[in-house]
């Protein structure tokens, strides 16, 4: 059977980072996932991801338990799942990390901090926290839903974060060090392009890493960008993953096709969905999802521009036609054949199957795609017979067209 050696690493990097949230030794920040966590670093903060808990209320499908806590408070079941599961998690004082790391639960904020360069949603759930935590909260606010992102965006970012400062400085006790920020701006992207290779080495014909090996180890550089330990982590599996590349060892022996997942993981049924793949001699070798953090503008001689480029370019911050741009040269990298949609029933934010998206890619690629509709938490959006029925079918009609041709 295929593994990733390296998992076993990730594991014990997961397992300490999680462990000196609780050590006391520095302030802790709660940031959003895409940032500005270089920022916070630079100031010393040990920094919590929300988001990422998120996700590991999905995982161990834990999150149906507190959702039900959220909408008793006010906030709808048909909002971001992450928030409510999350919000759901604070009230009921119950965590898969208690379970899973002995901590006493999401370590308390001395500073909140959002980016609502991937969705609104973001700042009224670090503002249910700033209230409960009576603590601090700032945030940016990049312009959204651009074709090209030009220079005048990136001021308006820059002064943004640049309001942060006095804030971070209070709670940090510490004066803001421009060598800090550009240290931390080199180590990030220093780890975020090793985290690109990573994801690239499955443009190979045999593919070393899945999309859904890719979800569990995103987890670094999701949660430690911007430090040596997460470029030291990429480093060893990107090295394992070259490695069987040049031996042509792929997690699936003469995959059938390829694929490209769209959308965000329907994290409590990642083993399934990962097996329901394999069995159907298909490889899912791509994904927006995984690409999120690439950063691949970061550089630590223009910090500020080149931070707020970054945040502002991502792929879930832009139009239709740059994301369906940003698509076509995914699909040509990765040699794909079909595409699936996941249809995120609580986050239209990373769901692009509503606006005809599918219709028209298909159009300048020729690439056939299948929409699925599910959630990244709340499994009840989720139907786990239809959607086998209509992956398999899929997968079937992909492999006669590439007959066919
Ligand atoms: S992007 Fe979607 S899943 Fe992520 S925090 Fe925003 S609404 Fe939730």
């Amino acid at each position: 059977m295929y593994t990733i050696k390296t998992t076993e690493i990730m594991k014990k990097v997961m397992k300490d980072y999680f462990l000196s949230l609780e050590s006391g030794k520095n302030k802790v920040a709660w940031c959003t996932s895409v940032g500005p966590a270089e920022l916070l670093r630079s100031f010393g903060f040990e920094v919590y991801f929300p988001e990422n808990h998120g996700a590991l209320l999905g995982a161990t499908r834990t999150a149906m338990d507190f959702i039900p806590e959220a909408i008793k408070c006010g906030y709808s079941g048909h909002i971001c799942s992450y928030t409510t599961a999350d919000i759901g998690s604070y009230l009921k004082k119950q965590s898969p990390l208690q379970k899973h790391y002995g901590m006493k639960g999401a370590p308390k904020p001395d500073i909140i901090a959002y980016n609502t360069n991937q969705c609104r949603e973001v700042e009224d759930w670090f503002t249910f926290y700033a209230d409960e935590f009576n603590c601090p909260i700032v945030g940016i606010q990049p312009p959204r839903y651009l074709d090209e992102v030009t220079q005048d965006e990136v001021d308006l970012v820059v002064k943004q974060m640049k309001k942060m400062i006095p804030v971070c400085e209070k709670v940090s006790g510490r004066k803001f060090d421009l060598d800090n920020f550009k240290k931390t701006v080199e180590l990030s992207k220093e780890a975020t392009l090793l985290w690109q290779n990573v994801l690239k080495t499955s443009t190979a014909k045999n593919a070393p890493i899945s999309y859904f090996d890719g979800t569990i180890h995103m987890g670094p550089i999701v949660v430690l960008r911007g430090t040596q330990i997460a470029k030291d982590y990429y480093t060893l599996l990107l090295a394992e993953l070259e490695e069987n590349v040049k031996n042509n060892v792929g997690f699936i022996t003469k995959a059938k096709t390829r694929i490209f997942w769209e959308g965000m993981p329907i994290w409590g049924k990642l083993r399934m969905m990962s097996d329901l793949f394999a069995n159907n001699d298909s490889a899912v070798v791509a994904s927006t999802y995984c690409s999120s953090w690439v950063f691949d503008k970061f550089d630590e001689n223009d910090p500020w521009n080149s931070t707020a480029r970054a945040y502002t370019e991502i792929f879930i911050n832009r139009s239709d036609k740059a994301k369906e741009k940003m698509l076509t040269e995914w699909l040509e990298e990765y040699n794909i054949d079909g595409i699936v949609y996941h249809d995120t029933k609580t986050c239209f934010n990373n769901s692009n199957a509503k606006f005809g998206m599918p219709q028209r890619l298909q159009k300048i690629t020729g690439i056939p795609s299948l929409i699925i509709e599910g959630d990244l938490c709340d499994l009840r959006f989720f139907s786990e017979g239809q959607s086998i029925t209509k992956i398999e079918t899929f997968l079937e009609q992909i492999e006669d067209i590439k007959v066919l041709n």
